[in-house]
Protein backbone atom coordinates (compact mmCIF):
# COMPACT_ATOMS: atom_id res chain seq x y z
CA UNK A 1 0.00 0.00 0.00
CA UNK A 2 1.55 3.49 -0.96
CA UNK A 3 1.10 6.63 1.31
CA UNK A 4 3.67 8.91 0.49
CA UNK A 5 3.96 10.60 -2.99
CA UNK A 6 6.02 13.33 -4.75
CA UNK A 7 4.74 15.25 -7.34
CA UNK A 8 6.56 17.13 -9.89
CA UNK A 9 4.32 20.47 -9.72
CA UNK A 10 5.28 22.95 -12.12
CA UNK A 11 2.09 25.08 -11.00
CA UNK A 12 0.03 24.47 -14.82
CA UNK A 13 -3.30 22.83 -15.04
CA UNK A 14 -2.08 19.45 -15.34
CA UNK A 15 0.69 19.34 -12.36
CA UNK A 16 -2.07 21.27 -10.37
CA UNK A 17 -4.77 18.45 -10.79
CA UNK A 18 -2.29 15.76 -10.71
CA UNK A 19 -1.55 17.27 -6.83
CA UNK A 20 -5.10 17.53 -6.14
CA UNK A 21 -5.42 14.00 -6.68
CA UNK A 22 -2.30 12.67 -4.69
CA UNK A 23 -3.95 14.57 -2.13
CA UNK A 24 -6.59 12.24 -2.22
CA UNK A 25 -4.64 9.42 -2.30
CA UNK A 26 -1.82 9.82 -0.26
CA UNK A 27 -1.31 10.61 3.44
CA UNK A 28 1.85 12.66 3.03
CA UNK A 29 2.68 14.74 -0.24
CA UNK A 30 5.66 16.69 -1.63
CA UNK A 31 6.33 18.57 -3.93
CA UNK A 32 9.19 19.41 -6.63
CA UNK A 33 10.19 21.71 -9.79
CA UNK A 34 13.26 22.69 -11.43
CA UNK A 35 14.13 26.43 -12.05
CA UNK A 36 15.99 26.04 -15.32
CA UNK A 37 15.84 29.49 -16.23
CA UNK A 38 12.42 29.49 -18.28
CA UNK A 39 11.94 32.63 -19.96
CA UNK A 40 9.61 34.09 -17.36
CA UNK A 41 9.52 32.95 -13.79
CA UNK A 42 5.62 33.56 -13.83
CA UNK A 43 5.28 29.16 -13.51
CA UNK A 44 7.50 29.13 -10.38
CA UNK A 45 5.41 32.24 -8.96
CA UNK A 46 2.13 30.75 -9.61
CA UNK A 47 3.03 27.67 -8.23
CA UNK A 48 3.80 29.14 -4.85
CA UNK A 49 0.55 31.06 -5.11
CA UNK A 50 -1.25 27.38 -6.02
CA UNK A 51 0.14 25.49 -2.87
CA UNK A 52 -1.19 28.51 -0.66
CA UNK A 53 -4.57 28.30 -1.83
CA UNK A 54 -5.04 24.78 -1.93
CA UNK A 55 -3.99 25.13 2.14
CA UNK A 56 -6.05 27.89 2.69
CA UNK A 57 -9.49 26.71 0.25
CA UNK A 58 -8.92 22.66 1.05
CA UNK A 59 -8.37 22.23 4.84
CA UNK A 60 -9.04 18.52 4.55
CA UNK A 61 -6.00 18.31 2.24
CA UNK A 62 -3.61 20.69 3.99
CA UNK A 63 -2.24 18.35 6.94
CA UNK A 64 -1.68 15.93 3.92
CA UNK A 65 0.69 18.49 2.17
CA UNK A 66 4.11 18.74 3.23
CA UNK A 67 7.39 20.25 1.68
CA UNK A 68 7.77 21.85 -1.47
CA UNK A 69 11.75 21.33 -3.51
CA UNK A 70 12.84 23.53 -6.14
CA UNK A 71 15.72 22.32 -7.46
CA UNK A 72 18.19 24.81 -9.47
CA UNK A 73 18.54 23.41 -13.13
CA UNK A 74 20.15 25.90 -15.03
CA UNK A 75 22.84 23.45 -16.65
CA UNK A 76 19.86 22.34 -19.37
CA UNK A 77 20.62 25.96 -20.85
CA UNK A 78 23.98 24.66 -21.45
CA UNK A 79 22.58 21.57 -23.49
CA UNK A 80 20.11 22.53 -25.18
CA UNK A 81 18.86 25.91 -26.97
CA UNK A 82 14.96 25.52 -27.73
CA UNK A 83 12.22 28.39 -27.34
CA UNK A 84 11.43 27.57 -23.65
CA UNK A 85 14.89 28.95 -22.64
CA UNK A 86 15.55 31.49 -25.40
CA UNK A 87 14.21 33.70 -27.33
CA UNK A 88 12.96 32.02 -30.32
CA UNK A 89 9.55 31.75 -32.21
CA UNK A 90 7.47 28.60 -31.43
CA UNK A 91 7.55 26.10 -34.23
CA UNK A 92 7.17 22.81 -34.97
CA UNK A 93 10.81 21.34 -36.23
CA UNK A 94 11.53 18.75 -39.42
CA UNK A 95 10.90 16.03 -36.58
CA UNK A 96 8.01 16.71 -35.74
CA UNK A 97 8.36 17.83 -32.50
CA UNK A 98 7.79 21.58 -31.38
CA UNK A 99 10.48 23.21 -30.68
CA UNK A 100 10.44 23.74 -27.34
CA UNK A 101 10.92 19.99 -26.91
CA UNK A 102 14.56 19.80 -24.43
CA UNK A 103 15.98 16.42 -25.63
CA UNK A 104 15.44 14.05 -22.09
CA UNK A 105 14.20 16.59 -19.84
CA UNK A 106 11.70 14.96 -18.33
CA UNK A 107 14.49 12.10 -17.82
CA UNK A 108 16.33 14.40 -15.75
CA UNK A 109 13.01 15.53 -13.92
CA UNK A 110 12.30 12.01 -13.19
CA UNK A 111 15.60 11.24 -11.83
CA UNK A 112 16.12 13.76 -9.65
CA UNK A 113 12.65 13.18 -8.66
CA UNK A 114 13.33 9.84 -7.18
CA UNK A 115 16.85 10.84 -6.07
CA UNK A 116 14.96 12.87 -3.93
CA UNK A 117 12.80 11.14 -3.36
CA UNK A 118 14.95 8.15 -2.06
CA UNK A 119 16.00 10.34 0.48
CA UNK A 120 12.94 11.76 2.20
CA UNK A 121 11.58 8.11 1.41
CA UNK A 122 8.79 9.11 -0.81
CA UNK A 123 6.93 5.41 -2.70
CA UNK A 124 5.22 7.53 -5.75
CA UNK A 125 6.10 10.03 -8.12
CA UNK A 126 3.38 11.58 -9.71
CA UNK A 127 3.70 13.47 -13.22
CA UNK A 128 1.09 14.71 -15.36
CA UNK A 129 2.82 13.82 -18.52
CA UNK A 130 0.22 12.79 -21.30
CA UNK A 131 0.37 10.45 -24.47
CA UNK A 132 -2.74 12.52 -25.79
CA UNK A 133 -1.29 15.90 -26.00
CA UNK A 134 -0.01 17.96 -28.80
CA UNK A 135 3.45 17.94 -28.71
CA UNK A 136 4.16 13.76 -28.28
CA UNK A 137 7.65 14.43 -26.44
CA UNK A 138 9.13 11.20 -26.46
CA UNK A 139 9.82 11.07 -22.79
CA UNK A 140 6.40 11.87 -21.86
CA UNK A 141 5.01 8.28 -23.44
CA UNK A 142 4.00 5.55 -21.55
CA UNK A 143 6.72 3.01 -22.66
CA UNK A 144 9.33 5.71 -21.57
CA UNK A 145 7.88 6.09 -18.19
CA UNK A 146 7.57 2.10 -17.56
CA UNK A 147 10.73 2.14 -18.56
CA UNK A 148 12.43 4.94 -16.41
CA UNK A 149 10.09 3.56 -13.47
CA UNK A 150 11.81 -0.06 -13.74
CA UNK A 151 15.56 1.78 -14.18
CA UNK A 152 14.90 3.75 -11.44
CA UNK A 153 13.88 1.00 -8.92
CA UNK A 154 16.81 -0.85 -10.10
CA UNK A 155 19.58 1.60 -10.19
CA UNK A 156 18.40 3.02 -6.55
CA UNK A 157 17.23 -0.82 -5.27
CA UNK A 158 13.83 0.76 -4.05
CA UNK A 159 10.50 0.13 -5.76
CA UNK A 160 9.02 3.06 -7.02
CA UNK A 161 5.93 3.33 -8.95
CA UNK A 162 5.19 6.41 -11.35
CA UNK A 163 1.71 7.82 -11.25
CA UNK A 164 0.95 9.37 -14.38
CA UNK A 165 -2.54 10.25 -13.94
CA UNK A 166 -3.23 12.15 -17.02
CA UNK A 167 -1.56 9.57 -19.86
CA UNK A 168 -4.53 8.82 -21.92
CA UNK A 169 -7.14 11.28 -21.10
CA UNK A 170 -7.35 14.48 -23.23
CA UNK A 171 -7.71 18.24 -21.30
CA UNK A 172 -11.10 18.27 -21.34
CA UNK A 173 -10.96 15.13 -19.33
CA UNK A 174 -8.80 17.17 -17.14
CA UNK A 175 -10.54 19.76 -16.30
CA UNK A 176 -13.45 16.84 -15.69
CA UNK A 177 -11.02 15.10 -13.55
CA UNK A 178 -10.21 18.92 -11.76
CA UNK A 179 -14.15 19.17 -11.23
CA UNK A 180 -14.80 15.37 -9.55
CA UNK A 181 -11.61 16.16 -7.08
CA UNK A 182 -12.68 19.41 -5.87
CA UNK A 183 -15.48 20.49 -7.71
CA UNK A 184 -15.79 24.46 -8.63
CA UNK A 185 -13.86 25.48 -6.06
CA UNK A 186 -10.48 23.72 -7.69
CA UNK A 187 -12.02 24.42 -10.89
CA UNK A 188 -11.93 28.26 -10.24
CA UNK A 189 -8.29 28.05 -8.23
CA UNK A 190 -6.93 26.40 -11.55
CA UNK A 191 -8.26 29.59 -13.84
CA UNK A 192 -7.30 31.72 -11.31
CA UNK A 193 -3.99 30.60 -9.97
CA UNK A 194 -2.10 28.38 -12.27
CA UNK A 195 -0.49 29.07 -15.76
CA UNK A 196 0.33 27.27 -18.83
CA UNK A 197 1.07 29.97 -21.65
CA UNK A 198 4.35 29.68 -23.00
CA UNK A 199 4.84 33.27 -23.47
CA UNK A 200 4.35 33.78 -19.78
CA UNK A 201 0.91 36.38 -20.77
CA UNK A 202 -1.04 37.21 -17.33
CA UNK A 203 -2.90 40.41 -18.43
CA UNK A 204 -6.14 38.97 -19.61
CA UNK A 205 -8.35 36.91 -18.18
CA UNK A 206 -10.31 34.50 -20.14
CA UNK A 207 -12.85 31.81 -19.06
CA UNK A 208 -10.00 29.28 -18.86
CA UNK A 209 -7.56 31.51 -17.01
CA UNK A 210 -4.67 33.84 -18.11
CA UNK A 211 -2.56 33.57 -21.09
CA UNK A 212 -1.86 35.18 -24.49
CA UNK A 213 -4.78 32.87 -26.32
CA UNK A 214 -3.02 31.81 -29.20
CA UNK A 215 -0.14 29.75 -28.08
CA UNK A 216 0.02 25.82 -28.49
CA UNK A 217 -1.09 25.28 -24.36
CA UNK A 218 -2.84 28.44 -24.69
CA UNK A 219 -5.21 26.80 -27.45
CA UNK A 220 -5.14 23.31 -25.73
CA UNK A 221 -6.43 24.64 -22.60
CA UNK A 222 -8.57 26.79 -24.14
CA UNK A 223 -10.19 23.96 -26.13
CA UNK A 224 -10.31 21.50 -23.21
CA UNK A 225 -11.81 24.11 -21.35
CA UNK A 226 -15.15 24.97 -23.97
CA UNK A 227 -15.64 21.08 -24.36
CA UNK A 228 -15.77 20.37 -20.37
CA UNK A 229 -17.79 23.30 -20.18
CA UNK A 230 -20.68 21.97 -22.97
CA UNK A 231 -20.40 19.16 -21.54
CA UNK A 232 -21.46 19.93 -17.78
ZN1 LIG B 1 -0.27 31.44 -24.55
Amino acid sequence: MHTTALVLFSGGQDSTTCLAQALTRYQRVETIAFDYRQRHSVELDARLRVLEQLRLQFPQWAPRLGQDHLLDLGVLGQVSETSLTRDMAFKIESSGLPNTFVPGRNLLFLTLAAALAYRRDLQVLVTGVCETDFSGYPDCRDDTIKAMQLALSLGMDKRFLIDTPLMWIDKADTWRLAHTLGGDPLIELIVEHTHTCYLGERSHRHAWGYGCGSCPACELRARGHQRFVAGR
